[in-house]
């Protein structure tokens, strides 16, 4: 490393320092390389030259530890102030000895532009300025000098022996196929290399020799830069760290390969060590497949608690990213439960202490934890952890569920009505347990010892088949015994020689059971007794009826009136679609489709459907109506599980109903026929009756010209009556035209009311009533004290009048009649009562109607129509009318009409 000019410098220096303790070196001011140390520096500190230059680190290596942080920043202050510093150091000397130095530190500029380096002058401490003062003592330590001159002969010799020796070592290294070595010129030709570098780049020695290798070939394009920051730290540092990159071999291939470069300046030349990398390269990559695909969890983790690489595993089973996991302290993802065990063992890892391993559980990303078993082993030196570990949680869960299922199986045999029992071969129980011993009064274990066979001598069953199991037999029984009942299983358990070794029984306690069954037996014998009286009514049953189940519509049940109703076998139907094959129709004719039927809509809607007629065509081909109601039925919670429907044959009804419905119509027809006929007679009467009273008032006339004259005598007393009877005549066609006239709805009413005395006009009416009255033995009284004006038509009011009073006469000869007019709370009130024959209760209504009597027509003439009409009129003028009476005792009429209005209405 020393060039030719370095060392005339170096001479130089050695001469200057040969005069002091000093010594002076120069050093990259970036590396701390040494490049140029003065010869005296291995007569003071012992170690010789070639380590200063040749060992990296020197400087740093041999400055005492406890001064290495000031010698560092006199180093690099010395590096940025041109203008230096000083300070004191200790140097180690060969023997490990510290040297106080002080030491001057200056920076130089390289002439070429290159790296600034340090130039430093160390003058030791200890030794006094000038020998001469203490010849003694520097005679001594010239004999120290010389002895250590000796010595530093004798170490030279050694390395010249080394050096001999490393020569032939260095040989065998470039003959070996260890390692490929290169040398090549400062231009990166190369000169020399041996087999091992040729087998590694896929070369030929001919190759080599005829100079067909260079660098630049084989380095591929993206080492190029890597390779060109190589060549410039050789060129300023004299050597390269060692590093990995690639080689395109002669194939095209290429090879990963490790190398350094280091110059060797007495040849000028620069040798290179490369190293073919691909077997560790395949062993990485396969390691690195492992790490990959490997189910298991792999980790490497720092001692500072954080991962640093996780394998994919960890995401698989976790779900959390390698990113989530080598952000958080791995301790946080153990549940807080298991953090203490794990912090326990990770502290043991730092210590270097392997351990057990570990279960814990851990949290996944949704939440779930994982019981995962870790296995680590720490690498102090590194202070990493390199770790493994397995989820367990299925295994785990499966361990807890067997705990469970054990648990079970012991709450189940303490706590079942169960007896569970062994016996070895003789007989003699070996085990008894179960809470069923305590209904039979034993304690579990009590009866270990004895024998099965001699305790239960009583029993002969139990015996029986105890001894069937000590044969060799499965088999079970049932045994009653103390009030209670066992079933009891036998089971024998055989030894290797096909001989029973024990027998395992079971008994289950079954009373329980046995009483809920004998229950279900009585309560479905009782059912069935329900569901006989059921069907005895269904079949009694004067209608038909069908029960379905809902929602399918499926019928299951149909009485015999269902069949002879339609007089067709009723079709098994297993949904509501198969409805249609039965002959139903709408009134209209339409046949009903599946979900018209009242059944279906009952079923669907849970609206009960009431007396729905279905017109039906029977089996025989005859035609029926049959009302048919339909309800759904509910369970206890109010789903609808059935529909019954019941069918009421009302063919018969429905063909009455019809034939009454016709004779009303003839009924109608022939009323209004006749009412016809009386409004046509009626108004044809009425003209020659009109003539009749004129022609009969002109002979009146004439009779009464000559009162005297004998024809007048003889035709007085037939002109009354021929009078009376042309009256009475005209009163009744009067009467039939204002029926007529009703029916037709032209019973005219003086439209303007009238002001008039309902007093005076009775009055008057009874006036005229005086010789009838007289005739049939009655006194008519008036009570009427005041006028009752009102404003009405009196002309009909007048009818109205007559008409009671003529039946008051009519109906109760030989008495008084009392006739009453007052106003009563702004309405007038005429009563006319009388004391004749009365009338029913149940007659009282319907005397009211049209052409109705309540009287033998024998006895008493009369059409029926002179309530009728009076009714009609006093209504018409807004006034009501009643009856009251009894038979045998007389009536009494009253009639109110309002004081005013009324009058506009038509009757
Ligand atoms: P007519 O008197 O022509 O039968 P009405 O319409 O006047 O017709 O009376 C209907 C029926 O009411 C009478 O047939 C009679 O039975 C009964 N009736 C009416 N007035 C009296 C009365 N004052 N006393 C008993 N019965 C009466």
């Amino acid at each position: 490393m020393m060039t030719a000019e370095a060392s005339t410098e170096a001479r130089g220096l050695s001469d200057w320092a040969r005069q002091f303790e000093v010594v002076v070196w120069t050093a990259d001011a970036v590396t701390l390389q040494l490049l140029h140390v003065s010869p005296s520096a291995a007569g003071i500190l012992g170690h010789p030259l070639e380590q200063w230059w040749t060992e990296p680190d020197f400087l740093t290596r041999h400055v005492h530890p406890e001064d290495l942080d000031d010698a560092l920043t006199l180093f690099l202050d010395g590096t940025r102030r041109r203008s230096g510093r000083s300070g004191v150091l200790r140097f180690l000397d060969a023997d490990g000895q510290a040297l106080p130095f002080l030491t001057k530190v200056l920076t130089r500029e390289d002439s070429e532009g290159h790296a600034p380096q340090l130039r430093c002058l160390m003058v030791r401490l200890e030794r006094p300025p000038c020998a001469s003062q203490e010849p003694e003592r520097f005679e001594r330590e010239r004999e120290v000098l010389l002895r250590k001159e000796h010595e530093a002969r004798e170490r030279a010799e050694a390395l010249a022996r080394q050096l001999a020796a490393g020569e032939s070592r260095f040989r065998s290294i470039f003959d070996s196929h260890l390692i490929g070595l290169v040398f090549s010129d400062n231009h990166g030709r190369i000169l020399d290399a041996n087999d091992a570098f040729l087998r590694i780049v896929g070369y030929s020695r001919e190759d080599l020799e005829t100079g067909r290798i260079n660098f630049l070939d084989l380095t591929p394009p993206e080492f190029q830069a890597v390779t060109q920051r190589a060549m410039e730290a050789i060129e300023a540092r004299g050597v390269t760290s060692t590093f990995e990159k690639e080689y395109v071999r002669k194939d095209g291939r290429r090879v990963p390969i490790l190398l350094g470069s280091v110059r060797l300046p007495a040849l000028a030349q620069n040798a290179t060590f490369v190293l073919d990398l691909t077997e560790r390269k395949e062993a990485e990559a396969e390691r690195e497949r492992f790490f990959r695909l490997a189910p298991d969890m792999f980790c490497i983790a720092g001692m500072d608690g954080f991962f640093k690489r996780v394998n994919p595993a960890f995401t698989r089973s976790l779900g959390w990213s390698e990113r989530e996991l080598l952000a958080r302290p791995f301790l946080d993802f153990i549940h807080p439960e298991d953090r203490g065990r794990g912090e326990a063992t990770l502290d043991a890892l730092k210590q270097g202490d392997a351990g057990p391993g570990l279960s814990v559980r851990v949290a996944c990303k949704d939440g779930v934890w994982k019981w995962l078993d870790w296995t680590a082993e720490p690498v102090p030196e590194t202070g990493l952890i390199y770790a493994s570990a397995r989820d367990v949680t299925q295994q785990r869960e499966a361990e807890k569920q067997l705990v469970l299922a054990e648990q079970r199986l012991r709450t189940v045999i303490n706590s079942g009505p169960l007896v569970l029992a062994v016996v070895d071969a003789e007989g003699r129980f070996l085990v008894s347990e179960g809470k069923g011993l305590r209904s039979m009064g034993l304690a579990p274990g009590q009866v270990v010892g004895q024998s099965a066979l001699e305790l239960y001598a009583n029993e002969p069953q139990v015996v029986e088949f105890l001894q069937r199991g000590l044969r060799g037999e499965t088999c079970s029984t049932i045994v009653r015994t103390a009030g209670l009942t066992f079933e009891v299983f036998y089971q024998p358990v055989l030894n290797e020689a096909g001989r029973v070794a024990s027998l395992s029984i079971a008994a289950l306690d079954v009373t329980e059971r046995v009483r809920v069954e004998a229950e279900r037996e009585e309560l479905i014998r009782q059912l069935m007794h329900e569901r006989s009286i059921l069907q005895a009514v269904l079949r009694q049953l004067p209608h038909s009826v069908y029960i379905a189940e809902a929602p399918s519509g499926r019928l299951f049940l149909a009485n015999e009136q269902a069949v002879t109703q339609i007089r067709g076998p009723t079709e098994p139907t297993l949904n509501v679609e198969g409805y249609r094959a039965y002959p139903g129709f709408h009134a209209d004719g339409r046949p009903y489709e599946p979900n018209e039927w009242p059944l279906s809509r009952a079923m669907a809607s849970g609206v009960p459907v009431m007396a729905e007629a279905v017109h039906v065509i029977r089996g025989d081909g005859s035609r029926g109506v049959i009302e048919y109601s339909a309800t759904p039925v509910r369970d206890a919670k109010g789903h609808i599980t059935h529909g019954v429907v019941m069918g009421v044959d009302v063919t018969a009804r429905k063909a009455a109903e019809q034939e009454r419905e016709r004779l009303l119509d003839e009924l109608k027809l022939a009323v209004s026929a006749r009412d016809e006929f009386l409004g046509i007679a009626s108004h044809e009467l009425k003209t020659p009756l009109t003539t009749l009273t004129l022609k009969l008032e002109a002979l009146a006339c004439v009779a009464s010209a000559e009162p005297e004259s004998p024809m007048a005598r003889r035709l007085a007393p037939h002109l009354e009556v021929m009078r009376r009877q042309v009256k009475r005549l005209a009163v009744l066609v009067n009467d039939l035209l204002d029926v007529s006239n009703i029916r037709a709805g032209r019973l005219a009413l003086t439209l303007e009311p009238q002001q008039c005395d309902l007093a005076a006009l009775v009055r008057d009416v009874a006036g005229r009533f005086d010789t009838e009255a007289k005739r049939a033995g009655c006194e008519v009284h008036l009570h009427a004290p005041a006028p009752v004006v009102g404003a009405w038509d009196s002309s009909r009011l007048e009818q109205v009048v007559t008409n009671l009073l003529a039946n008051a006469i009519k109906y109760g000869p030989g008495h008084p009649v009392m006739l009453g007019v007052e106003a009563v709370d702004g309405r007038a009130r005429l009563t006319v009562h009388d004391r004749g024959i009365g009338i029913a209760p149940e007659d009282l209504q319907r005397i009211w109607g049209k052409f109705e009597r309540a009287v033998s027509e024998r006895h008493y003439g009369g059409l029926g129509l002179g309530l009728y009409i009076s009714r009609q009129i006093v209504e018409a003028l807004g006034g009501t009318v009643k009856a009251e009476s009894a038979l045998g005792e007389g009536a009494t009429f009253i009639v109110e009409l309002p004081l005013r209005g009324g009058a506009e209405r038509s009757a």
